[in-house]
């Protein structure tokens, strides 16, 4: 372990391991199959890059999303590890490139998306590489029972075979039952069966679910009560809607709690900001959309409140797990009321359009993107979701949805809107610059401020964030766009705003009508699961006898531990038991002579295993006054 921790400080800088990948990484090193089972933000990731770097070879690593194998080569790289990405999204040539050097070159990392492992290029370049694991990263995707089930999953088996079952696979999920496990482990060939699953009970967090119609007080009640309980320490609101994200941060700053908003509208300059100041304690609560808390690692998160319900326990729990991380006693609640559950039922439809619907959707994204039938593959494209629901008279929620559902069929993936910044230039030399400023004072100031903050302007088109400028500028963005404007009309500069577009990447050609298949039996299975993800989603909030710590634990088919003790339901539970003690008390005392016992006679009456619980009741009813307790006694007042 110990050549192990040096790598992890070396290209990380983290002094140590959490419990949980000493584990795991001990089964990798000792090259076995393994099968990891821990939560998200659990540092799945680490337990294999770390195995690899000191091993000989390139790890290959199957992982579903585009945008998720992007960011991980990239924080790779950053660390001065070489790494690889081929998908989907790169020109033949490109891959061919990439896959030469992934042979040659010297590089630790290869990340490939699933569909690329059927071609023969993949195919050929990985037998004349020198592969020192095979991880399948969100490895639920390959079973059909699984939570976001990917058909070109099913190739890894393949690859496996062409590397021979020396070369261990390491296959890594958040969300895998039993079942799914067991599923896994088959589809991947394992060697003997080999899982290491985290413990998922989180004995410091108190998990609550209230229903409620004033969620707004509530939330108002929770913030405010921990941070006098408290004094520091951050919480995190989640919320669904982007523009109810900044309602809620204004009405809790008005009503004196720290806080701020966050979510993917937000310029990426606004964003890490507002994230910083949040990991710094400068703000003390953000209220966010989804978009916060990918790959944010801050331990004194005290409190996370959901205002409304995720669509089920997996997401829930990847959430709610953020508190708490410092191992400090820490709360998640959830608010919730009928609509929610009403709301939640109906997203079910929402998220499943009928086939009919999907198969026309596909075809009129072609149309609109103009890519003729037999064209498209490997390319990209800008795709305004709005503007081609208008043109196609659709919904666009459901032809969103309709999309996203074809992407796991992995036709195509459409990114999240990606940030093409603002840019400017000037456009007129220092010396007319200087003429035309003097003609306006407030310009003069502003076009200043743009020469202290950017450098290049004279020369090429630089990226500008116009919320940032507003900010030094002691101005609105509004304004600062509007002046950008102003200066780009008068031909001082050259101005081209912001465009966050999402993305299409073509992962196939386009097919005919009647040559596109859509199988009805995996759709109805996946809206199936859907509709049983809501309902123990639904079940968790509602039901008022388990455990709330325990039915996750027990959703997630992970060993049974023991009641929390701390969440909602175990303190009403223990109240509840509480008050029948008492009465017992009450009427034990009333039968007794004159109703008063001696301690050593109350002691025998009581049943033995509870006797401890007796008396802290006993205690309690002393102090209110209900008893008497003294040397001559128990009696009733
Ligand atoms: P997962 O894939 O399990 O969701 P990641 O691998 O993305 O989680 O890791 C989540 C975060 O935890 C990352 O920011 C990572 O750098 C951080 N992390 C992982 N291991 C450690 C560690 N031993 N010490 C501190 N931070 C860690
Ligand atoms: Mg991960």
């Amino acid at each position: 372990m110990e050549k192990y921790r040096e790598i992890l400080h070396k290209y990380w800088g983290y002094e140590s391991f959490r419990p949980a990948q000493e584990k795991l990484i001990g089964s990798i090193a000792e090259e076995k199959d393994t099968l990891a089972l821990m939560p998200t933000g659990g540092g799945k990731s680490i337990c294999f890059q770390v195995p690899a770097l000191a091993k000989e070879g390139i790890c290959l690593v199957v992982s579903p999303l585009i945008a998720l194998m992007k960011d991980q080569v990239e924080n790779l790289r950053k660390r001065g590890i070489g790494a690889l990405a081929v998908h989907s999204g790169m020109t033949h040539k490109s891959i061919g490139i990439t896959l030469d050097n992934a042979v040659y070159g010297d590089y630790k990392f290869l990340y490939a998306s699933p569909e690329r492992l059927s071609t023969s290029a993949f195919r050929e370049r990985v037998s004349q590489m020198k592969v020192s694991y095979l991880v399948v990263d969100e490895a639920h995707c390959i079973s059909q029972w699984g939570y976001d089930f990917r058909p070109a999953y099913l190739e890894i088996i393949k690859i496996r075979e062409i590397l021979g079952r020396k070369v261990p696979v390491i296959a890594l999920t958040a969300t895998a039952t039993k079942e799914v496990a067991d599923d896994i482990m088959e589809k991947l060939g394992f060697k003997e069966p080999n899982v290491i699953a985290t413990d998922f009970s989180r004995s410091n967090l108190a998990y609550i679910a209230r229903e409620c119609e004033d969620k707004l007080g509530n939330l108002l009640a929770v913030c405010t009560s921990y941070q006098e309980r408290l004094g520091s320490g951050a919480g995190i609101v989640y919320c669904r809607e982007r523009k109810r994200c900044e309602e809620i941060a204004s009405f809790l700053k008005s009503s004196g709690v720290s806080s701020d908003f966050y979510h993917a509208g937000l310029g990426k300059e606004e964003r890490s900001l507002r994230q910083e100041n949040w990991m710094k304690g400068k703000t003390s609560v953000i209220v966010s959309t989804n978009a916060f808390g990918m790959g944010i690692d801050k331990s004194d998160v005290r409190v996370v409140v959901h205002m409304d319900m995720p669509d089920s326990i997996e997401a829930y729990f990847q959430e709610a797990g953020r508190a708490g991380r410092d191992g400090k006693p820490s709360w998640a609640v959830l608010l919730w009321n009928q609509t929610d559950t009403k709301k939640l039922r109906q997203l079910v439809n929402v998220n499943y359009p009928p086939v009919e619907y999907m198969a026309k959707v596909y075809q009129y994204v072609f149309n609109y993107l103009k890519i003729a039938y037999g064209d498209g593959e490997h390319s990209i494209r800008k795709f305004d979701l709005m503007e081609f629901a208008r043109q196609y008279k659709l919904n666009a929620v459901s032809a969103y949805y309709a999309i996203k559902y074809l992407e796991q069929e992995d036709y195509w993936e459409l990114t999240d809107e990606i940030d093409n910044p603002s840019r400017i230039m000037f456009t007129v030399g220092r010396d007319d610059l200087y003429a035309i400023q003097m003609e306006n004072s407030v310009m003069d100031e502003f076009v200043k401020s743009l020469m202290r903050t950017y450098t290049g302007l004279f020369s090429q088109m630089v990226r500008i964030d116009e919320e940032y400028i507003a900010r030094i500028t002691m101005d609105t963005p509004e304004n600062v766009r509007a002046k950008l404007q102003s200066l780009s009309r008068r031909k001082i500069i050259r101005y081209i705003p912001q465009l966050r577009t999402p993305m299409m990447i073509f992962k196939c050609p386009r097919f005919q009508e009647n040559n596109l298949y859509i199988s009805p039996k995996r759709y109805k299975e996946r809206k199936d699961q859907m509709q049983k993800r809501v309902e123990a989603m639904i079940d968790y909030a509602t039901q008022k006898t388990t455990c709330r710590s325990r039915y996750m634990i027990e959703y997630f088919s992970q060993p049974v531990i023991k009641d929390c003790g701390v969440c909602d339901i175990c303190l009403s539970n223990k109240k509840l038991s509480d008050r029948k003690i008492e009465e017992e008390i009450i009427s034990l005392l009333n039968q007794s002579k004159k109703k008063r016992m001696s301690f050593l006679s109350f002691k025998k009456a009581v049943p033995p295993t509870l006797q401890e619980r007796y008396i802290t009741v006993l205690r309690d009813m002393a102090d209110r006054g209900i008893i008497t307790a003294g040397d001559d006694g128990i009696y009733l007042n």
